[in-house]
């Protein structure tokens, strides 16, 4: 059995069952004790009908009163009619003969006794009359001596049982308990002592080698709360350090802007003037002006960066949104590339609008380029609920477990990701592309902007080549979705 409540069950329907049968039993007993005991009553009658028989005989021989006679005849005939009527009684305690034999007995000294009325004088009938009557009331006194034993052995026999049951129920118990213990506490003392360990700083797994299916989810979610935990630590350092770098940057880049257009104007002066330039002066003078305006470019994606937009949060129409962003990179899709939508129409996130399109844009111009001029790109798009074990591909992000959610996929057939890339792909300034082909901040800002929407991303290279990049946003609520923190 795998489940901890299924134990629990069993264990208390079979002490349940074990109450009930020996309840049962007990009631059985105690039902055969009360016909005992109404048996042994009915003896009792008996035997005392025989002693009065026995009296009155004794008053008759003495003083030969009527009445005696009467009160004998009376005696005897009541000793017979509870023989005949609790035949069984008797039957159970002498053997059918036995009581067969007592019934003519009590007939015979009936009719002694009245011959004897006849003819008192008679010593030998008298004689005869006392022995049938001393053996009739041994007889009574035998039945009612084996049923006071019968009715002893009972007691004594439900007395045992009674132990035995309660020895039963106390075993059983105790069994309950030890295996309770080894199924309950055992491995909830296990998750005590490595609580214990996360609470000194210790960030270890707990082992999933639990067989009962609530502590197994349990420990999951337990390992779950670390995994996030960890994250969120990761996040936070990588928080801190990007706020320094923003500062640095926005520094650096103010400093940068004002030197590199005049530079880029000198240069251009220097170029226009036809007595200073010559033609392989003009082609220097037109490189320091390009890799000056590519400085320049670099600079400004660096202080949009650090730039502290208001964060404007509003109903997005997801196909409306990836549409327009096509429509801008129309005159970079060359032809030779194929697009795969798949879209459903109508569904929207709360989100930044331009903020959202600049990630789409970064994502699908990082598509384009890995594919060169053949190739596919395709979006995906579709709402679900986020479970605890898809978690795992998403690399970065604060995404919530349970929450209602939309992933939005970006997919192309290019070379894919360099493997050794994948962990760092986030990072600003990661860039695998050659000195003055990228500047590394693309995927930075993409990652950016979704953490910003309390959503996560990550990347992956798939099976049959080519890259993916997979965007998880909360559905979210235009009124209260605000950006978790906003950049310097
Ligand atoms: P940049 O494009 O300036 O290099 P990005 O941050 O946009 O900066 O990208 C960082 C790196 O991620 C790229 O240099 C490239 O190696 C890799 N990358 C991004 N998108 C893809 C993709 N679709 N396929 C393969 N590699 C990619």
């Amino acid at each position: 059995m795998r489940s901890l409540q299924g134990k629990i069950i069993l264990v208390y329907l079979a002490l349940a069952a074990l109450a009930v049968g020996l309840s049962l039993i007990a009631l059985l007993e105690i039902n055969l004790i009360a016909r005992k005991t109404e048996a042994g009553s009915k003896v009792a009658e008996f035997f005392d009908a025989t002693l009065e028989l026995r009296r009155f005989e004794k008053n008759h021989f003495l003083y030969g009163q009527p009445q005696d006679l009467q009160e004998n005849t009376h005696y005897a005939r009541l000793a017979i009619d509870l023989l005949q009527r609790d035949r069984e009684a008797f039957v159970a305690l002498i053997s059918p003969t036995g009581a067969l034999n007592l019934e003519h007995d009590l007939t015979r000294y009936g009719r002694l006794m009245a011959a004897h009325a006849q003819s008192p004088d008679n010593e030998t009938l008298a004689t005869e009359v006392r022995a049938l009557g001393y053996r009739i009331v041994t007889a009574g006194e035998t039945l009612a001596a084996k049923e006071r034993q019968n009715l002893r052995d009972a007691l004594a026999k439900h007395q045992r049982n009674l132990l035995v049951s309660v020895s039963a129920v106390a075993g059983l118990l105790l069994l309950a308990g030890l295996f309770l213990g080894r199924w309950v506490t055992r491995p909830l003392k296990e998750m005590e002592a490595s609580m214990e360990a996360v609470a000194h700083g210790q960030l270890t797994r707990l082992s999933l080698d639990i067989s009962e299916r609530e502590l197994a989810s349990l420990t999951q979610a337990f390992n779950h709360v670390l995994d996030e935990l960890e994250r969120r630590q990761h996040t936070l350092v990588r928080a801190e350090k990007l706020a320094s770098l923003g500062t640095l940057l926005s520094g650096v880049a103010h400093e940068l802007n004002n030197p590199l257009s005049n530079i880029s104007s000198t240069a251009q002066i220097l170029n226009e003037d036809a007595n200073f330039a010559s033609e392989i002066h003009r082609e220097l003078l037109t490189d320091i002006d390009h890799e000056t305006r590519r400085a320049a470019t670099i600079v400004r994606s660096l202080l949009d960066y650090a730039r502290d937009r208001n964060f404007h949060s509003q109903p997005v129409d997801l196909a409306e949104l990836i549409e327009e962003t096509l429509r801008f990179l129309k005159t970079l899709k060359p032809t030779g590339v194929e697009m795969k939508l798949h879209v459903p129409a109508g569904l929207t996130v709360a989100a930044d609008r331009p903020r959202l399109q600049q990630a789409l844009l970064n994502l699908i111009k990082n598509a384009l380029e890995a594919m060169g001029n053949y190739g596919e790109l395709s979006i995906e798009v579709c709402r679900r609920k986020a479970g605890l074990s898809d978690e795992a591909t998403m690399l970065a992000g604060s995404c919530r477990p349970g929450a209602a959610v939309v992933d939005l996929t970006v997919s192309d057939t290019g070379p894919g990701i360099p493997p050794e890339a994948v962990p760092r792909i986030f990072d600003p300034f990661f860039t695998t592309k050659p000195v003055g082909y990228g500047n590394g901040l693309g995927l930075f800002i993409v990652h950016e902007i979704i953490d910003e929407h309390g959503g996560c991303i990550g990347a992956e290279n798939l099976p049959e080549g080519g890259a993916r990049f997979s965007i998880r946003l909360p559905i979210g609520d235009p009124q209260t979705t605000q950006p978790k923190h906003s950049t310097q």
